[in-house]
Formats: C-alpha cells, structure tokens, sequence
C-alpha cells in the first residue's frame, strides 16, 4: 500500500525512500479496515506500508513490487493525460480499494492493476461493487497474464466498447508500456503508451494453417478429449466422423476466449443440430444458450455467443448456404462432411489446385 491514515487521521501518500525514512516511528493504520500498518523501507523495494499483522480484503490481491510500481506508473501517465489522480481510493459502501482512479471532467475511472492471480468470480464481484457506485472500472493484467495471444487465462480482462470492440488492457512495470489488444478477429491490434510518446498501433495476424486446425480434431480424438468425444457421438449417430467436420468450421474464426468451448466445436455442434432440417429461429437463438461466458466477467452474458454465431451466420451465408425465410433459414446446399480426416485433407489440395 502507498497511502495510509497517521495519527491526525490524515491521508498520507508515501512517495520515497527518504519521505519513509522521515516517517519512521509515526504510528499508521489501513484507511480501509484500520488495521496498524508498519513502513517497509528496504533497499530492493518501493517504500510502501504492510499491515502489521491482519489480513486486508480491500484490496484485490497482495502487495508485490510489481503492483506497487504499475499503480505508480498508471498515477503518473493520468496526471501526463490531465487527469486528476488519486492512489489506493477507498470506497467505504463497497469495501473495496481502487488501485488507481483517474478523474476527468468530474467522470472518475477506476483502474485496477492485476498482477496476482484473481479468478473470474471475484473479479465480476469487484467490478459489479464499483459499477454500483456508478464508477467505470478498466482492469489491467499485469505480467503474469501477459501472453502472445489472449486464451482463456485472458479472458476475465476482456471488455467490450463501442470504440474498441473487444479488447483488454496489459502493463509491464519493467518495460513501462501500456498496453491495449483489440481482438478483431484473424488479427489483434496493439496500441502500446509509453510515458511522454505518442501511442504506437501495430497489427498481428493469428497465423495457423486450415490443415493444422482439421489435424488438432484429429489429435483431440486420438487423446479421446471429453468434450471431443462428446461432439464425436453426436456425429457418429449421424453416421459421420467429427475428424471430417467441414472446412467451413475452421473459417474466418473470431478467436474471442472465454466461452467454454471452442469456436470451431460450437461451429461442428450447430451443423449436428441443424443440418438436417430447416432451421426455426427459436432453436437456434437457445442453441448458443447452451455455452457460457462465465470466464468473461466482464462481457455481459450472451456477447460473446452474439459475436460467435454473427460470424458464423455470415460463414454460411457468403458460402451461400442458408435462405433466411420467415420463420429462420433454410438450406440451399449442405456442408460437406468427410469421411476420414485424409479425405478431408484431399479435398483442400484439391480446392487449392482447381
Ligand atoms: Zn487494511
């Protein structure tokens, strides 16, 4: 913790190494549960307060000196922005300390730095507490979370926003960027901040070819994954094999974490429950009920189903598949399911060739 109450129940914000050592032998206590705090001062970390023997639950996780200079860094890029910036709030009706909160135009932004591990449950409950003050809260992950493509580790920080879409937010404390994912399908669009720069955008594309997607159904089988094999039943009934599902699964994903499935599985149980006959626009709305976002915390439910299945609809719709008709759509051609995962694997060169 930066800020505690002294003796004068004032706020005191603790700044430096030399400002601790002033302060040494002044007696602290948690502006939130008004535990005793003592000043931490050694050589290796940034001067901060600990309690002296109680555990907090203001806060969303234990300090560290990575969360101690993320909160320092998001307090000096507010105040580089023109914000008014305030340390370790604490909301009383909630319970709850904001790392940091950033204040414009009387519009205040909580911002929380996560760096220990925090699970989606807890999380929702946090932001729900602030969003019950009328405050916007943005979660930030910090290294730990930090991977080359969000999965669903990731997923409890993705956000959605008319400007953005979904995306997420990333700091690193050691090489001082910020950093926020736009996840847009085949490809995420990174904008890095740096203290004093202009912003930096860059593009990457997900990279994987369609051959490696059929082959993981293929290896999942082999390994006879509980959720594979479950699909795999379902085809099997239908008299077809899940290993050669149609291209058209693997196609144009969105690549959005966080349901409990995979894209593509979602995709191959759709085709199982509708191929084989009109579809009613009912059934189809309760097939994507089925799945939940509950890694999302922060997406209302359904969002992230709505996306998934837009995508999908328009897989098949430009393929020119479905009619939609008064009561849903139905089929103008069907898939094409293989039996094998060669023949499937055929049939690409094939396409390719012709
Ligand atoms: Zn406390």
């Amino acid at each position: 913790m930066l800020v505690a109450l002294n003796q004068a129940d004032e706020l005191v914000t603790l700044r430096s190494h030399d400002q601790a050592r002033q302060l040494f032998g002044q007696s602290f206590r948690c502006p939130a549960c008004k535990g005793e705090l003592r000043i931490k001062n050694g050589a290796q970390l940034i001067a901060h307060f600990a309690h002296k023997d109680n555990a907090c639950n203001a806060s969303s996780e234990p300090e560290s000196e990575t969360h101690l200079a993320g909160k320092w860094w998001l307090a000096k890029f507010g105040e580089q922005l023109g914000d008014q910036v305030a340390l370790e709030t604490y909301y009383p009706q909630i319970q709850q300390r904001a790392d940091v909160v950033w204040e414009h135009h009387g519009r205040s932004r909580v911002l929380e730095f996560q760096c220990s591990g925090i699970s989606p449950e807890r999380l929702r409950v946090r932001t729900a507490g602030y969003q019950s003050l009328g405050l916007e809260v943005v979660w930030i992950a910090g290294p730990a979370y930090i991977t080359r493509w969000p999965g669903g580790k990731q997923a409890r920080f993705v956000q959605w926003s008319k400007n953005a879409g979904f995306h997420l937010w990333q700091l690193n404390p050691q090489s001082k960027v910020l950093t926020r994912l736009q996840l847009i399908g085949p490809a995420i669009v990174e904008t890095d901040y740096r203290q004093g720069l202009p912003p930096q955008t860059r593009r990457r594309e997900y990279i994987e070819p369609l051959a490696s997607r059929a082959k993981a159904i293929q290896l999942a089988l082999v390994h006879r994954a509980p959720a594979v094999m479950k699909l795999q039943a379902q085809a099997s009934a239908q008299g077809r094999n899940l290993a050669g599902a149609p291209w058209l699964i693997h196609m144009q994903l969105r690549h959005l974490p966080g349901l409990d499935a995979p894209e593509w599985a979602m995709r191959a149980a759709w085709l199982l429950t509708f191929q084989a006959q009109p579809i009613k626009k009912a059934a189809e709305a309760a097939f994507w009920r089925q799945y939940s976002s509950v890694r999302a915390p922060q997406l209302p439910e359904g969002q992230l189903q709505s996306s998934i299945r837009r995508q999908w609809l328009e897989v098949l719709n430009h393929a020119g598949l479905l009619q939609e008709t008064a009561t849903g759509w139905q089929w103008l051609r069907v898939p094409q399911w293989y039996q094998t995962i060669d023949e499937k694997l055929q049939a690409l060169g094939q396409a390719r060739q012709g």
